[in-house]
């Protein structure tokens, strides 16, 4: 098999030549980093880490040899967004005020899937600290979508849609706070799921949205994400918001079929405005899981509209919060040449965190303050209840939901820079599931005239990942997308 073939093969494949003896975990690693350096310009990476790659590519060859081999990972070039920490290497979260931050230790995700054996490559690209929608917010480059470089990816997690739909890792992790993990993965034409609040340990993850953010995976098919899901789910003592449910067998349940599920249809999210061709390979789709025997009807999230304010102000909140550690003396770089304590706050602080960050951080500020706390954050948290009733409403008689992840297939790079609202009403499909806490996952379900990826996002019950990933891989089975990619 050419390094070409195989950087463009699935984990499944992988796994089937690695127990065959055809390829090693080294050529698969190789691959996988020829293919970062034939396609540097996507601009995936933030950092590669070559040498310890290869190291743990032989080691992984030898357990195989040895008769050792751990699971459906092991050898399996795998790579993680630039803030969930590997030990000894930078962690950036793609910001200036990062740029000098080695890890002193160990992600839970990152220790997870090295104790299942994949090859770390290094550390993928992103919106600073998370907050984007196009990857254009990263303080080291912006990151390009392989079907189309003049179009965004999609983010924050950029760099992990692009390593997958690239073919420079063959599943990567990224964080999902208000869609990061969903809407890249839509706009590459990769799988990836946003696991429930609490499946998924954030020990080591840097925090954007402490409420919101959670730590999922992308891959190229719905098994491989599965195996991915699988390694890094469960309780973790070092994190007291991961829950001590037990994981089941996700691959065991992947194959279950739709026969006599029921499938609910968001009303408001197919409204004016929402492309017509994703609105169209939507609706193609729902008809295919139908005739496997699903019954799908529509249902009615009433509160959806209110979606946007309330995440941009939860989130601007947390985050103001959460961002306050970045005072040039706990972590990162500090200012030079400042007079006295506060100067020296003051100017790390511009100095380091970009605009959007900035902006953020001021409207968080302005949001929790005493005089307006009850006017946005607490009117806010009032209406995250009630969209998450509206789920919970909804569930009750579906076992999953079905719905666009993205209004628009990528957009251009800039095209929605100078234009924030534009930018942050992209995230319309996917904030809510964060609000509620559910579990979403997104997987191709076809291609606009003109190339681009379309995604399709199926959401479940909480802590019922399985039956999501079960619709997906029905889905999957009866259609080609999943095998379109963008490099050959
Ligand atoms: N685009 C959203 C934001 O900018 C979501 C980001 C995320 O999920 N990390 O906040």
């Amino acid at each position: 098999m050419s390094e070409q073939t195989l950087a463009n093969a699935t984990v499944e494949i992988l796994g089937e030549k690695f127990s065959r003896g055809e390829v090693s975990s080294l050529e698969a690693t190789e691959a996988c980093l020829a293919r970062e350096g034939s396609t540097h310009h996507f601009g995936a990476y933030l950092h590669v880490c070559a040498e310890r790659a290869r190291k743990d590519a032989q080691l992984s060859d030898a357990r195989r040899a040895a008769g050792n081999a751990i699971g459906p990972l092991d050898g399996v070039p795998v790579a993680v967004k630039d803030l969930l920490l590997d030990q000894g290497l930078p962690t950036t979260c793609g910001s200036k005020i990062l740029k000098n931050f080695v890890a002193t230790y160990d992600a839970t995700v990152v220790s997870r899937l090295k104790a299942a054996g994949a090859v770390l490559l290094g550390k993928l690209n992103l919106d600073e600290f998370a907050m984007g929608s196009s990857n254009e917010h990263s303080a080291y480059g912006k990151a390009c979508n392989p079907w189309d470089p003049e179009r965004v990816p999609g983010g924050s997690s950029g760099g992990s849609a692009v390593a997958v739909a690239a073919g420079s890792a063959f599943a990567t992790l990224g964080t999902d706070t208000g869609g990061s993990i969903r809407q890249p993965a839509a706009m590459t034409g990769v799988v990836g799921i946003k696991p429930t609040y609490g499946r998924v340990s954030r020990f080591g993850a840097v925090a954007y949205a402490s409420s919101l953010d959670q730590v999922g995976p992308m891959g190229k098919t719905v098994r491989d994400v599965a195996w991915m899901l699988q390694a890094i789910a469960g309780h973790d003592p070092h994190d007291a918001t991961s829950s001590s449910r037990d994981v089941p067998d996700f691959t065991q349940l992947l194959e279950r079929g739709v026969q006599g599920l029921k499938i609910g249809v968001p009303k408001e999210y197919f409204v004016d405005g929402i492309d017509p061709e994703i609105q169209a390979a939507i609706k193609v789709a729902l008809a295919l899981l139908e005739k496997n025997g699903a019954t799908v009807r529509e249902i009615s999230l009433p509160h959806t509209e209110h979606g946007i304010a309330a995440y941009y102000l939860i989130a601007t909140a947390e985050a103001s919060s959460n961002l306050a550690r970045y005072d040039g003396v706990r972590y990162g770089v500090r200012a030079g040449g400042a007079q006295g304590l506060m100067d020296m706050y003051l100017k790390t602080r511009s100095e380091g965190f970009g605009f959007e960050v900035k902006k953020r951080i001021m409207l968080g500020t302005y949001v929790l303050s005493a005089g307006y706390y009850d006017a946005y954050y607490l009117k806010a948290q009032k209406a995250r209840a009630l969209i998450k009733r509206d789920f919970d409403e909804a569930l009750r008689d579906v076992d999953v939901i079905v719905a666009p992840v993205t209004p628009t297939p990528a957009f251009k790079h800039g095209e929605n820079l100078s234009d924030p609202m534009a930018m942050y009403l992209a995230d319309i499909f996917t904030v809510c599931l964060n609000l509620a806490g559910l579990p979403g996952l997104s997987l191709p379900c076809g291609f606009t005239g003109s190339g681009l990826p379309i995604g399709m996002q199926i959401i479940g019950k909480p802590f019922d990942e399985a039956t999501i990933l079960q619709v997906a891989r029905a889905y999957e089975r009866e259609t080609p997308w999943h095998t379109r990619r963008a490099v050959s």
